[in-house]
């Protein structure tokens, strides 16, 4: 049996090749019928365009991506990133997508101050956090690799995204993201998964390849790298999460120069061989 309905593809996948109108009518012409969301391919054409060819193919919005970013020591950077997270939180909330994902920030330009800026991060959060619940809004802590941490995220790991998630004390505004790629190194990953339960809102996959050539930009396809992506989708489903499985790859010298037909085929293909595990 193949089973796409919950399968959802984040436009990341086929960044170079599509505009947001053509990824949606791209997935939906191979049955695939839910989308993350990339915020400048919205803003080439606008939000009311975006929802018109939403309802046009009946697709969902799982992930929006991404708000935050909230690690500068420079007041009015980090104002205007506030403020940039408090309009993708408004346009998550007229998509409909189930979350705003949030990346953290890396190191100031100059800086070494890790802590400084994993204090500010939180402050933010803490600041932004109330606007999201008025919104109806989730926004999903995605920790991210540690080898991008100096210009990406000072967010780690699952296990500060919970510390994190305690210390604000937040209602469901606030989640988590588990993406395959980021977490799947860690020796802590089951125990930190079930302290996690209750708060994954999304769950990502790509796979990572033992001869990357590029930390954020050489994501592999399902089932080419060494990540065992059922054993990860099984423990994060054993905690309640029962939703979309969002295939992500950042893929500059592979999949972005691909047919993107033929980058959806093989995507669901190695959905059911690599993620769920169908032989
Ligand atoms: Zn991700």
């Amino acid at each position: 049996m193949s089973d796409f309905s919950k399968l959802a593809i984040n436009q990341f996948t086929t960044l170079h090749q599509w505009s947001l109108p053509q990824a949606i009518e791209g997935y939906a012409r191979h049955g695939v019928h839910a989308i993350g969301i990339v915020r400048d391919k919205l803003h080439e054409v606008g939000v009311a365009a975006a929802r018109q060819s939403l309802r046009d193919h009946q697709m969902k919005v799982t992930s929006h991506c991404v708000g935050g970013l909230l690690t500068d020591s420079d007041p009015q950077r980090f104002q205007a990133n506030l403020q940039d997270t408090r309009r993708a939180i408004d346009e998550a909330a007229e998509l409909g997508a189930e979350c705003l994902v949030f990346v953290a920030g890396g190191l100031p330009e100059g800086s070494k101050d890790l802590p400084a800026a994993r204090v500010r991060c939180l402050e933010g959060l803490a600041d932004v956090l109330p606007y999201a619940a008025q919104a109806g809004v989730t926004l999903a802590l995605e920790p991210l690799h540690p080898m991008i941490c100096a210009f990406r995220s000072c967010l780690s790991t699952l296990s500060q995204a919970n510390d994190w998630i305690e210390e604000l004390d937040a209602g469901p505004e606030l989640g988590i993201v588990v993406d395959v790629y980021h977490v799947w190194w860690d020796p802590n990953l089951e125990h930190e998964l079930q302290r996690a339960a209750g708060r994954i809102v999304s769950f990502h996959v790509c796979d990572w390849l033992m001869n990357t050539t590029d930390l954020r930009l050489d994501r592999g396809m399902m089932g080419d790298g060494v990540i065992d992506i059922g054993r990860i989708r099984r423990l994060v489903e054993a905690t309640g999460y029962a939703g979309y499985r969002e295939v992500e790859i950042f893929s500059e010298r592979n999949w972005w120069q691909r047919d993107p037909d033929e980058v959806v085929s093989i995507t669901k293909a190695r959905y059911l061989s690599d993620v769920l595990g169908q032989p």
